[in-house]
């Protein structure tokens, strides 16, 4: 007989798969934790309380078995354990194909009644069976009730796999039902139109073929459904240091990389996503070694500054109004001249001998007519109208030249190979750019 400290608190045999809860450090079985946890649920509890009684509620997403712990009683005590996995051994599998405490997500609205309980997308782990059709899920958001309902296999689907980025490392699994952004310009159809730019937000709904992510974007034309592949998109919210996806920036003193200069202070840029947990990646307008790629910087290097951002629009727009107003000043003679050119009298009949001539106006004699009948002031006739005017349309062509050219900027990036897939090649993303990784340099010191 093991000693009482190696006995299940629940079931008060020896510890089958033992799982530590982390709020009094008490070891339970793992299947008598879940057998506790689907009855508090069925109770109606939200989260199941601690069963050593210390009070606490604690996560149905129970923590892993403790693996030493495991290795321990079946090493000094391999009988008992042999035994209790044989009791163990005649448990009905889950229908549908789940597992036990296995991550799923709803695969539609769940409606009970004529109300819906739980949305499309929404997450949660598979409990057990229910009668000999429904599995028995705990939703992690739900509508109505407490989010443990009985519902159809059918009525789920498995939780995204885990990924890994394109330089092997794991990245964090994403889920059905998540908040995300697009990481870049997501484009669709070839010629390849931007479909969802760069910042827009959305929600997984589902996996895809090929590894891929079933996004559903609201973008400001309508929501639209795309698969993307895990580095297109980025969880929403707040990034390091309170930045977002897709913010416009300012760096806020100058930044080096080991001795170069690379960006000034003030410059502004984008905030195109993490680079590391300490880091952020930037594009900005100007570097000042003349290279067109994004720096990694930690966030204390920029700041958010909405007033340069406007002032950088009204800026653009004054310069391009008081340009076109200084040019029609100066070109003013030119046109003074040209209009009396038009209207000159070409056509002249000399009564005496009844031929009539034909005159043509030349610039300089129309200018020197002008000069002479007017003086210097007779060139700048009319001016005034004719600067107001085009001092107004500059004002506004100048910022449609620079929309231009972000427009032009954007279209220089380098675009990625179109991947062909075979059903509704519609709802395909052909790669707009390459690897995030491409466009981001290293920058140490
Ligand atoms: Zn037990
Ligand atoms: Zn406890």
């Amino acid at each position: 007989m093991a000693p009482v400290e190696w006995l299940c608190e629940l079931c008060t045999e020896i510890l089958l798969d033992p799982v530590t809860l982390p709020c009094c450090g008490e070891s339970f079985c793992q299947e008598c934790l879940r057998q506790w946890t689907i009855t508090k649920l069925e109770d109606g509890a939200q989260r199941p309380r601690c069963p050593a009684g210390c009070g606490k509620k604690i996560d149905y997403r129970l923590p892993q078995t403790s693996k030493v712990l495991r290795q321990l009683l079946e090493s000094s005590h391999s009988a008992e354990i042999a035994e209790r996995r044989g009791e163990a051994e005649d448990v009905t599998p889950l229908l549908g194909g789940f597992e036990a405490w296995q991550e799923v997500a709803a695969a539609r609205d769940i409606v009970v009644g004529d109300q819906v309980y739980v949305s499309f997308g929404t997450s949660g782990v598979v409990l057990c069976n229910h009668e000999t059709t429904h599995v028995k899920v705990k939703f992690d958001s739900v509508l109505h009730g407490t989010g443990t309902l009985n519902v159809f296999p059918a009525q789920l689907m498995p939780q995204l796999p885990r990924s890994r980025s394109a330089c092997g490392s794991e990245q964090r699994a994403l889920q059905i039902g998540e908040a995300v952004v697009a990481a870049l310009n997501l484009t669709t159809g070839e010629p390849p139109v931007v479909a969802v730019p760069f910042g827009t937000p959305g929600t997984i709904v589902g996996a895809a073929v090929e590894g891929r992510i079933e996004v559903l974007f609201t973008s400001s034309s309508g929501p639209k459904r795309l698969n993307v592949q895990r580095f297109e998109i980025e969880t929403a919210g707040e990034l390091l240091g309170g930045f977002r996806m897709a913010q416009q920036v300012k760096a806020c003193r100058d930044i080096y990389a080991e001795a170069i200069l690379l960006v000034e202070s003030g410059t502004l840029g984008q905030v195109l996503g993490e680079y590391s947990d300490t880091r952020l990646v930037v594009r900005f307008e100007r570097r000042m070694d003349g290279s067109e790629q994004a720096v990694n910087l930690g966030p204390g290097e920029i700041e958010f500054d909405r007033k340069a951002m406007q002032q950088r629009a009204m800026t653009c727009a004054a310069i391009s109004g008081v340009c076109a107003a200084g040019s029609a000043l100066v070109t003013q003679p030119f046109d003074v001249v040209k209009t009396r050119m038009q209207i000159h009298c070409m056509v002249t009949s000399d009564a005496k001998s009844g031929y009539r001539y034909f005159k043509v106006a030349r610039v300089g004699k129309t200018f020197r007519e002008t000069m002479a009948m007017a003086g210097w002031r007779g060139l700048w006739v009319g001016s005034m109208a004719r600067v107001v005017q085009m001092g107004l349309s500059g004002l506004l062509i100048g910022p449609l030249f620079e929309y231009a050219e972000l427009l032009s900027n954007d279209a220089d990036r380098p675009l990625r190979h179109p991947l062909i897939l075979g059903e509704d090649p519609g709802r395909t993303i052909v790669h707009p750019r390459s690897t995030r990784d491409m466009f981001i340099e290293v920058k140490t010191g």
